[in-house]
């Protein structure tokens, strides 16, 4: 590992999202690999509706590559900014934390790297204090109104009996865990996906979150990948009006995110440009542009390929045992979906779609010859 000063972190904010691929973009007017995220196992104890993962998750699983592979090559970015880690549950097995998880963080901290890690929160307290204060992020999902809705999202997919009252027993571990972390200073950030059935709930799950102790509540579409192929998406005018009636019911000290947003403000539609310039107006909500397909790659543990997001729809890139990161990432560059959704227009606060909305709901724009019919001040 080479040696390097250890770097101030300045504290992620709304006025700061290290994730955010707006800001190489419109410092430096290209992407650059700042982001890094690990696939550290495919064991979960849950099997959640809306999983991303959820055809890849096994029974057992055999080791991941040595963590000093992993550390080499990231090594060689000198523009890293963040490390995400994710799975499965990256929680689940105490050799993946102890083997992976915690050297990775310890390197990300000596080098003044932002991390999260993507968990279900369901495990005992003790499995996660004892390396957290290396942690950035805690990022949860949070889809349920209670318990009876928990057991239905996370286990209908089991494939094993599981009774109602052991669902309830983790959920409400995960949010005593919530409640518990948030105190004692770790940035949960709860992540809910709009679907039919959470967009008429949100306001209450927001509540949640909020009363969890959450200091971040990230909305994001339904992605109409893997487990959740078959379900049914929001239309345009749902999503829309599930996001103002969030903002009208939030409160108003939770940061809201909203990720991968499938509203740009290029729209024919002047509903939609209202939408883009208030979300830009209200205190404590952010727009993310995402970094999966801008400035990020993830990385399989296992099999060392790499690819540009963690939902598959674009096949591997490269692998880590043989390719360096920065070549990958420049082949991604060069590759006909990046450049198909690679716009940006700098007035509007805006760089474009995510692949997954633009193949859900644009299949017939091109947002090359598009241009933002909005201005905002940021
Ligand atoms: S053309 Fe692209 S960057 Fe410009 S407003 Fe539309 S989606 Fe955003």
């Amino acid at each position: 590992m080479l040696k390097r000063q250890p770097v101030e972190k300045k504290p992620i904010s709304p006025a700061w999202d290290p994730w955010d691929a707006w800001y190489t973009r419109s410092e430096k007017s290209f992407y650059e690999l700042t982001s890094v995220e690990f696939t550290v196992t495919n064991l979960c104890n849950l099997r959640c509706e809306h999983c991303a993962v959820g055809e890849a998750l096994v029974e057992k699983e055999g080791s991941p590559l040595p963590v000093d592979q992993l550390i080499r090559r990231l090594d060689e970015v000198e523009t890293l900014q963040t490390l995400s880690i994710t799975g499965g549950e990256p929680v689940l097995h105490p050799r993946v934390v102890n083997e992976t998880i915690r050297p990775l963080l310890r390197y990300a901290k000596e080098r003044g790297i932002y991390t999260q890690l993507n968990s279900n929160l369901t495990l005992p307290l003790s499995r996660y204090e004892d390396w957290i204060e290396d942690l950035d992020v805690l990022h949860i999902s949070y889809n349920y109104r209670d318990a009876h809705d928990f057991y239905r999202i996370a286990f209908q997919k089991y494939g094993k009996e599981v009774s109602l009252s052991a669902a309830e027993t983790l959920f409400e571990r995960m949010k005593e865990n919530a409640r518990t972390l948030s105190k004692n200073g770790v940035f949960v950030s709860a992540e809910s996906l709009l679907s039919p059935f959470t967009a008429q709930h949100i306001v209450k799950m927001h509540r949640d979150i909020a009363e969890m102790g959450c200091r971040r509540h990230e909305v994001h579409p339904l992605y109409p990948s893997d487990f959740a192929k078959g379900m049914t998406l929001l239309t345009l005018d749902e999503y829309r009006s599930t996001i103002l009636r969030l903002l009208d019911g939030r409160d108003p000290n939770v940061w809201i995110l909203f990720g991968t947003l499938p509203f740009f403000p290029c729209s024919d539609k002047q509903e939609d440009l209202d939408l883009w310039l208030r979300l830009h107006r209200e205190e404590n909500v952010t727009v993310r542009q995402d970094p999966d397909g801008r400035n990020r790659l993830n990385i399989n543990a296992f099999t060392g390929d790499v690819i540009v997001t963690d939902f598959g729809d674009v096949p591997p890139l490269g692998n880590m045992m043989h390719d360096r990161l920065t070549e990958i990432f420049h082949r991604w560059l060069e590759h006909p979906v990046a450049k198909k959704h690679h716009c940006f227009c700098r007035e509007a606060h805006c760089a474009g779609p995510n692949i997954l909305v633009s193949h859900a709901y644009y299949r017939d724009w091109d947002f090359t010859t598009r241009k933002a019919k909005a201005e905002v001040r940021v």
